[in-house]
């Protein structure tokens, strides 16, 4: 059975305390091989490699050649691209629809874009009066923090860890990763292409295993980490500042949503049906920044419940490798748990199922995976628990509004707020309603369409900080000002 190392220093390494834990398929309930179990330990060897590449090759390495570097980190994902695929379906069951056009070209592209990024970077000068007429000269540089941990989610494995790696070693940190003990296969992966690039070992190390008492937590507690970033749940978040407080240590927190979109009866309805149909239910509604709470304006809200419904019926729910599957399975029996919890829950707040609720009937290699069935309610009260806390699975509540105003009081009513989406034709209101939103994110007629220069991130449960373009650097070093006597 495949075996899933740690990758520390350059090397695949068995775990110090020699524990492994199995790595399942969802889509069939299988072991697919088993998982090296990090311990404070592991974490030690790691940090202290990357410690030393800090202060050694990689901290000396000129700009150019370290961007370079990140550049065939890149291309070396691109050309195992085939693998890497094979690697994220077998661990997640996602699509290849969706992972061949979203988790691994992204993945690369996050290497890709922050080199080139870091290159165009340029210090910020003052010329500064003095009282003897001579003047002072004020100049900013950009210094990287050190070491780095990375905590990261099984939604978009690659994506999501390269989306901190890939601004972290470009700034000229070296990188401690935790992936999520659900998909470790493809970060795994990446120690390859880091080594076959030729980046000096040390410099990318990571450590597997699970978060609370395991190698999650011994990573956040560590004395020589110096800073840590993180996306997962809320809950978790909350966790991890609290084991980063005694060192004061930096964080930024990409959390949960429980994320809004607004329909308006002068949207174009087709768009905004296809829409929200792939806000809802793409990679099986676990994606952040999935809408769960639909807002539709009175005159429209029968068609448009009959349409979502009739798209959510249509979806191809089956076989991740078969090109015409549109939705794959939750990422695991426990979270499929969690998820028909809510289901029954929202039953017993008095919702209407629209579709969905159950589990789908596939037969075959397919009959013990976490398949759950595209879901859609309505008649949920505002403040039922189905519509207030996160599912995270491929659901939706449909709510009428009558007026503007109600609608952008019922989105903000959240104790999240990381993405908005509003459909409607009318420009100014677009405007209006999108600065009213108290998230960090609002699309307008599209959702999900991301510019990697732009900042990223959520509001109250939703996170802390910004990244993306120059806000990741902002995260990813310090700033250090020179004042100069002319
Ligand atoms: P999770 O919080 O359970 O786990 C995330 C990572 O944290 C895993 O690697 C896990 O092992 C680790 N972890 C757990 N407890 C820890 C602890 N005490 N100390 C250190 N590490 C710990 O989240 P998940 O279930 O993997 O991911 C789903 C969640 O992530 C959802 O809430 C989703 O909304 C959120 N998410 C947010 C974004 C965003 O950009 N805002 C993106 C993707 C996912």
């Amino acid at each position: 059975m495949k075996k899933i190392l740690n990758f520390i220093d350059g090397q695949y390494v068995e775990p110090l305390q020699g524990s492994y834990f199995p790595n399942i398929n969802p889509a069939t309930g299988k072991v697919i091989g088993q998982v090296a179990e990090g311990s404070p330990e592991d974490i030690d060897r790691a940090v202290e490699a990357a410690r030393r590449a800090f202060k050694g090759p990689w901290g000396q390495m000129s700009l150019n050649a370290r961007l370079d570097a990140l550049e065939r980190v890149a291309s070396g994902i691109l050309a195992r691209f085939d693998e890497f695929l094979r690697a994220e379906m077998l661990d997640t069951g996602k699509p290849a629809s969706f992972a061949s056009r979203i988790d691994i070209p992204r993945g690369a592209a996050n290497f890709r874009f922050f080199a080139n990024l870091m290159r165009g970077q340029h210090s910020a000068a003052f010329e500064t009066d003095t009282p003897d007429g001579r003047g002072a000269l004020n100049y900013t540089i950009r210094r990287p923090l050190g070491v780095v941990g990375v905590i990261s989610p099984w939604n978009l494995p690659l994506l999501l860890l390269t989306w901190k790696v890939a601004p972290a070693l470009a700034a000229g940190n070296c990188v401690v990763a935790k992936p999520s003990e659900e998909t470790p296969s493809t970060a795994a992966l990446l120690g390859e292409v880091f080594n076959e690039a030729g980046i000096p070992p040390g410099v990318f190390n990571v450590v597997q295993g699970a978060g609370p008492g395991s190698a999650g937590e011994a990573l956040t507690r560590h004395p020589d980490i110096d800073a840590i970033t993180f996306t997962g749940e809320s809950r978790t978040g909350s966790a991890i500042m609290e084991a980063c407080a005694p060192h004061v240590r930096n964080i930024s927190f990409e959390l949960g949503g429980k994320n809004a979109a607004i329909v308006f009866a002068d949207a174009n309805l087709q768009e905004a049906i296809d829409g929200t149909a792939r806000s809802t239910f793409s990679n099986t509604g676990q994606v952040c920044l999935c809408s769960e709470r639909v807002y539709v304006q009175r005159p429209i809200f029968e068609e448009f419940v009959a349409g979502l419904a009739a798209r959510a019926r249509g979806l191809r729910v089956g076989d991740p490798f078969d090109e015409a599957t549109q939705m794959g399975p939750l990422i695991s029996q426990a979270h499929r748990d969690k998820v028909l919890s809510y289901f029954e829950l929202a039953r017993s707040e008095g919702a209407e199922v629209i579709t969905g609720g159950g589990i789908p009937e596939l037969g075959g290699a397919l009959k013990e995976g976490a398949f759950v069935e595209p879901t859609i309610w309505t008649g949920l009260a505002p403040d039922a628990r189905t519509v207030r806390e996160e599912v995270f699975g491929p659901v939706c509540h449909i709510h009428p509004f009558d007026t503007e105003e109600e609608a952008v009081a019922l989105a903000n009513d959240s104790d999240y707020g990381l993405c908005a989406a509003i459909w409607t034709h009318d420009l100014r209101r677009a405007h209006r309603v999108a600065a009213r939103m108290d998230v960090g994110l609002v699309w307008v007629n599209t959702w999900f369409l991301r510019d990697l220069r732009t900042p990223f991130g959520g509001v109250k449960l939703s996170g802390i900080g910004r990244e993306g373009g120059t806000h990741s650097l902002d995260f990813y070093t310090e700033t250090r000002n020179i004042c100069i006597k002319l």
